[in-house]
C-alpha cells in the first residue's frame, strides 16, 4: 500500500464520512463492512430519519453542527434527503436554556420563544393539540436527515471517488506487529488477511469487540423507535410540521415521511444486554418493512416502552396516539455511548498512530455528516482544536461504564430483557 492508504472497518456515517474526506485529500481508502448491503440494515446509520439540529448545551457541538447544517443546505441540497422543517423544543431544563442560547446567538433571526398562542401557529393547524404550557422554542435552522438514503449516497460518492468498498467482510480481529508497537492490517471472520499502513475502526456499537481498550470504553444501549402509518388525511395535515423534542421527557417526533409514516422515539439512557460483548446484543432480528420503503426494519420493543412513547406523543399530538386504527410498526436502535457522550477520534495511544478509532456516537453523530470526517483529518494531522482533541481523546476514565450525555434526562440504564418485549405490531392502548 502507498505512504497516504487507509483502511476502514465499518460503512456507518462515521467510516464514510471519513472515506469521505481523506478522498479528497488523495488517500486511498479501503472499506470493510459486514454487512452486503450499505446501509446495514443493524447499524446506526440506517433508517427513515435522524434529526439534524445544533440545538446543543455544548458550544462546541452547537457548532461543529452548525457547520454541518451549513455544508448540507451547500453541497447535498440536489440529494433531496436534508429537510429543513425546523423544529420546537419544549421544556425548561437547564440542557434546554444553554441550547437556546447558542442557537439564538448563531440563528438570531431563526429562533424564537414561543408561547401558548405563538406554539399552535407553529404546530399544525386544526390539530387537537394538548396544552403545551411549558416553555418553548422555535429553531427554523434544524431539520431532519433520510439518514438511510444519505449514507447510501454518501458510499456511492465514496465509491465514485475511487474508494474500494467490500460488503461482507466482517473483521474478526485487528492484527498487531510480531513486536506490539503497531497494527499491521485486520483479519476477516473466514481468515482473509487485509494489509494496512493506517486501520481505522469505525465499527459503531460494535467497536467493542475488537479491541480491550476501547471495549472499556463504550457501551451499547438499545433506544426503541415506533413508526406509525397515518391517513392521507392526517398526512397531509400533519406533513408541515416541524420537529418536537420534548427535553423533560426525552420524546422526539419527526414530520411524516412522503410514504406517511410518522416517527416517535425517546433519547433516553436505554436498555443494556448484560452479556455487554455478545454480538447478539446489538444485533436484534429485525424483518424489513417492505419494498416501497427506504432501509427501515422492524422489531420488538419493550412493552413499557409502548407505554412511553406513547404518552409521550399524547402531550404534543394526542390525536395520533389515541388513534386506535393507526399501526405501529417498532424497532430497536444502538447508541454505541462514550464517556459523557463525546465521540471517540484518536489514536490507539500503543499502536504508534497505526490504529485509530473513529467511534462512540453517543446517540448523537449523525447530524455531523461530513464534519466527523473533517474532525479525523484533523486529528490525523494534528490540527484538531486543542479542546476538542481532549473531548474527542481516548484518555477517559475507564474504570466507569460510560456516562449519559445532559441530553438525557435518565442516567440509569434498564436491563435488556427477551422476556418484556412486546409483539412489533402491537397496537396502542
Ligand atoms: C434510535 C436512534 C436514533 C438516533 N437519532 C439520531 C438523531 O436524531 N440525530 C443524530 O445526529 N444521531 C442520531 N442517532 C445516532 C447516530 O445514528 C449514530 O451516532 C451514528 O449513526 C453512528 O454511526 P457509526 O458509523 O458509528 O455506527 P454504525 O452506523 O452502526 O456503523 C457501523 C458499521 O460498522 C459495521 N461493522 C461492525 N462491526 C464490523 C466488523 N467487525 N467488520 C466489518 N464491519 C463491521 C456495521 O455493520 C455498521 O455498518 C440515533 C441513533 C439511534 C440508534
Amino acid at each position: 500500500m502507498t505512504e497516504k492508504s487507509v483502511l476502514i472497518v465499518g460503512a456507518g456515517v462515521f467510516g464514510l464520512s471519513t472515506a469521505y474526506e481523506l478522498l479528497q485529500d488523495g488517500y486511498k481508502v479501503t472499506i470493510v463492512e459486514q454487512s452486503d448491503q450499505i446501509p446495514s440494515e443493524s447499524s446506526s446509520s440506517t433508517d427513515i430519519s435522524k434529526i439534524v439540529r445544533a440545538d446543543y448545551s455544548s458550544a462546541v457541538y452547537s457548532k461543529l453542527a452548525a457547520e454541518s447544517i451549513a455544508d448540507l443546505e451547500k453541497n447535498w441540497t440536489e440529494a433531496g434527503f436534508f429537510h429543513q422543517c425546523g423544529m420546537v423544543v419544549l421544556g425548561e431544563s437547564d440542557y434546554a436554556k444553554a441550547s437556546y442560547k447558542h442557537v439564538k446567538s448563531m440563528y438570531p433571526e431563526q429562533v424564537r420563544l414561543l408561547d401558548q398562542s405563538s406554539i399552535q401557529d407553529v404546530l399544525p393547524k386544526n390539530v387537537p393539540l394538548n396544552s403545551l404550557t411549558r416553555t418553548a422554542y422555535q429553531n427554523k435552522a434544524s431539520g431532519w436527515i433520510e439518514s438511510g438514503r444519505a449514507t447510501a449516497e454518501l458510499a456511492r460518492r465514496c465509491e465514485e471517488m475511487g474508494a474500494t468498498l467490500i460488503p461482507n467482510f466482517t473483521v474478526g480481529r485487528v492484527i498487531w506487529s510480531g513486536d506490539n508497537d503497531r497494527v499491521v492490517g485486520v483479519e476477516s471472520a473466514s481468515g482473509e488477511v487485509l494489509d494496512a499502513a493506517l486501520t481505522i475502526i469505525a465499527s459503531g456499537a460494535w467497536s467493542t469487540l475488537l479491541d480491550d481498550q476501547i471495549n472499556k470504553m463504550l457501551l451499547a444501549s438499545a433506544q426503541s423507535v415506533a413508526m406509525i402509518k397515518l391517513t392521507e388525511e392526517q398526512h397531509e395535515r400533519y406533513k408541515d410540521s416541524p420537529i418536537v423534542i420534548n427535553l423533560n421527557t426525552g420524546i422526539y417526533m419527526f414530520p411524516p415521511t412522503s410514504t406517511r409514516y410518522f416517527k416517535v422515539s425517546k433519547h433516553h439512557a436505554g436498555y443494556i444486554s448484560r452479556e455487554r460483548n455478545a454480538p447478539v446484543s446489538i444485533d436484534t432480528k429485525r424483518e424489513q418493512l417492505g419494498e416501497d420503503e427506504p432501509p427501515l426494519s422492524i422489531s420488538k420493543i419493550p412493552s413499557v416502552m409502548y407505554d412511553e412513547l406513547r404518552n409521550g406523543l399524547k402531550e404534543v399530538y394526542p390525536e395520533i396516539a389515541n388513534d386506535s386504527s393507526l399501526e405501529w410498526k417498532t424497532r430497536m436502535c444502538w447508541y454505541c455511548d462514550a464517556q459523557n457522550g463525546d465521540y471517540i477520534i484518536d489514536y490507539h495511544p500503543l499502536s504508534n498512530k497505526s490504529l485509530l478509532f473513529a467511534t462512540g456516537g453517543s446517540g448523537h453523530a449523525y447530524k455531523m455528516y461530513t464534519v466527523l470526517g473533517k474532525l479525523v483529518k484533523q486529528r490525523m494531522d494534528g490540527t484538531l482544536d486543542a479542546e476538542m482533541s481532549d473531548m474527542f481523546s481516548i484518555q477517559r476514565d475507564t474504570e466507569q461504564v460510560p456516562v449519559v450525555d445532559k441530553s438525557r434526562l435518565d442516567t440509569v440504564r434498564r436491563d435488556f430483557s427477551v422476556a418484556f418485549m412486546a409483539e412489533g405490531q402491537q397496537q396502542p392502548k
